[in-house]
């Protein structure tokens, strides 16, 4: 049966009847001679199968289409028509429609598949099943057209709507989408990409003269040359006319991407040959970085863009960064801000340990633990550099964090050494201090290490109490409460008020390095030291002097009562391995200088 329903509509178009009408076609088939007809001449190859998918019927057409004759396939699956993976699909198919009656294919609109020639090659094919009945035995009949070319058609038409057709490079278009997919992928996984923007130096000059064939062959010249100063992952396209672009993904070291622009430059600038005449190309590089630079691709392709300007201006045959405009010192703290990133990955980081010893009888009292950052070129960069930029990338927490394990963890080994009187100083970035999750973490580190709490002394800024006051309060109460030391670094420089240090449970003053210095001539330094020693007793509170680099600064801080001293006089920072040393040692401070001058011991 055969049956059609279409809706009519008057002049207004609004629906008026729907007319139908219904064909038996079972003679229509089952007459030999209609059937014979349709099978020989229609242009679509038809094949008719059984339930059991055998091949009962293949037209010329068909026969044409598949390579195969029909003698060769009567009686045999179907599937062999299909390619490997479809094959048992297929049985599925056909199994799940003799039971239910819904098809994925039978009864429904040309669906496009694959099928297996007898070449063995594989080709588009439209195909249309429908099911009929002849007389008791039910039926398959495929309709199926060659799409090859008009599949080809499209193919064409998507190349030339995403390739460049003079170099075969991605084009403006194909490039915009690489590089919205590439900041994704860098969002996901956390990786570096670089965008070079690249226009050719003195193009219209060598076009003009040489002739437009010559300028194709440039254009071509300078796609291969990109091409083989990138890797296969890496995007290079053609903007348009002369400019170029480039997207390097996956970027493990930003050097990677100055090597990559430098190769490119000097690549680009090499002479070749164009229609018998030697010239002299160049190119300007404009380079940006994601996740540095702007966040959203146009304005990348703005920065860049702007860089290659600048890079065009300064003579041409070389590369910019976008960031440079803003000075070199950026472009040192992006280094450094990537160098950082991997640099915990990567265990780049150390302690150093500075001891300190008590002025009363000169023996070792603890240590102040001093990261220490061990750069794989540049050797071991100062924590005044790089902490502020770690707070700054929000990663001091962690950092911090670690500094605080890494330091319980050495003073439970000197503990087991027989030294159970050492206490050590964690240096606390306001930051860190301010995390939520910071009394938690000194918690654990005391459980997990099993150091006493009153061994572990936290060094916090005047500032970060004053910042904010309730929150410091709080969590320096809690801290308190564990039983660890709190001691007041750099002070002296900061506005603690008196009622804070009264108020607050703080342990220890430690007097910057700032007011030592000039001991014991200059009279300010002298008459603040003498202060603030003065002020820490009335608290009840211990003295540490920092910086103490001369004898002569030590005698004073001892006449005058502070408790306890570190600088280079005794000790520099030193390897944990180092300090060791010095406890088992027994290394105390030296109560005498070259000249036998004594200091009074009490
Ligand atoms: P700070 O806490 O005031 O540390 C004392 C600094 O003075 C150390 O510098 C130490 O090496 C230096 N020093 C000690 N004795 C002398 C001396 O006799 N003469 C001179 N000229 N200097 C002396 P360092 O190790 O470069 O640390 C600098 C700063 O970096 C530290 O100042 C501290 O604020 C910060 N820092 C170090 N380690 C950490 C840490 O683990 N976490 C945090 N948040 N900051 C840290
Ligand atoms: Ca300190
Ligand atoms: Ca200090």
């Amino acid at each position: 049966m055969y049956d059609t329903l279409f809706l009519t509509r008057d002049d207004a178009g609004e629906p008026k009847e729907i007319v139908g009408y219904w064909i038996d076609i079972t003679d229509l088939v089952e007459s030999k001679g209609v059937h014979e007809a349709i099978f020989k001449y229609a242009v679509d190859g038809a094949i008719l199968i059984d339930e059991s998918s055998l091949i009962k019927s293949f037209s010329p057409a068909a026969e044409k289409l598949f390579g195969y004759t029909e003698k060769e396939v009567f009686g045999k699956n179907i599937s062999m028509l299909m390619p490997q993976p479809f094959q048992e699909e297929h049985d599925g198919y056909v199994k799940r429609y003799l039971d239910t009656g819904k098809g994925r294919i039978i009864g429904v609109g040309p669906r496009e598949v694959s099928a297996l020639k007898k070449d063995g090659s594989v080709i588009p094919i439209d195909l249309v099943i429908s099911e009929a009945i002849v007389g008791t035995e039910r039926l398959f009949l495929g309709i199926v057209r060659d799409i090859s070319e008009r599949k080809q058609a499209h193919d064409d038409l998507l190349n030339i709507a995403n390739y460049d057709q003079l170099t075969g490079l991605p084009n403006r278009t194909l490039f915009h989408e690489r590089l919205r997919h590439a900041i994704a992928r860098s969002e996901r996984n956390e990786t570096l990409i670089a965008l070079f923007y690249i226009d050719l130096d003195r193009f219209k000059q060598i076009n003009d003269s040489l002739g437009h064939d010559a300028g194709d062959q440039l254009l071509r010249l300078t796609a291969e040359r990109l091409q083989s100063n990138t890797r296969k992952s890496d995007t290079v396209a053609r903007l348009s006319g002369d400019e170029f672009a480039v997207i390097l993904e996956d970027v493990d070291h930003i050097s990677i991407v100055t090597k990559v622009a430098q190769k490119i430059v000097e690549s680009l600038s090499r002479s070749a040959t164009l229609n018998g005449r030697e010239i002299h190309p160049g190119a300007s590089i404009g380079v940006t970085l994601y996740p540095m630079d702007d966040k959203l691709p146009e304005d990348l392709m703005k920065d860049a863009d702007m860089a290659m300007y600048r890079a065009k201006e300064m003579g041409g045959s070389q590369f910019q960064y976008y960031s440079q405009q803003l000075g070199a010192s950026v472009q040192h703290r992006i280094e450094l801000e990537f160098d950082l990133r991997s640099a915990i990955k990567k265990e780049e980081f150390v302690l150093h340990f500075q001891p300190q010893a008590e002025l009363l009888n000169g023996r070792i009292i603890g240590a102040e633990a001093l990261l220490r950052w061990n750069h794989p070129k540049l050797g071991l960069v100062s924590p005044a550099t790089f902490v502020p930029v770690l707070e700054e990338m929000g990663l001091i927490t962690d950092v911090g964090n670690w500094v605080l394990r890494e330091s319980c963890r050495h003073l439970r080994a000197w503990r087991r050494l027989g030294f159970d009187h050492l206490k050590v100083s964690v240096n606390v970035s306001p930051k860190q201090f301010k995390s939520w999750e910071f009394l938690g973490t000194v918690q654990n580190v005391i459980r997990e290490t099993g150091v006493p709490p009153n061994c572990i002394e936290l060094e916090i800024t005047e500032s970060l109490v004053m910042d904010d006051p309730e929150n410091a309060v709080y969590l320096l109460k809690s801290l308190h409460e564990l039983g660890v030391e709190i001691s007041i670094d750099d002070f002296g420089t900061g506005y603690s008020s008196l009622s804070n240090l009264k108020s607050l449970p703080f342990d220890t003053l430690k007097i910057d390095r700032a007011f030592i210095k000039e001991l014991p001539d200059d009279t300010d330094s002298a008459t603040i030291c003498r202060t603030i020693i003065a002020l820490a007793d009335a608290l009840n509170l211990k003295t540490v002097a920092e910086g103490v680099e001369k004898l002569t600064q030590l005698k004073f801080l001892k006449r005058n009562g502070c408790n306890s001293i570190q600088g280079f006089y005794f000790s520099k920072p030193t390897t944990h391995q180092e300090f060791e040393k010095l406890l088992l040692e027994g290394k105390c401070l030296s109560v005498s200088d070259r000249h036998g001058d004594i200091i009074e011991v009490e």
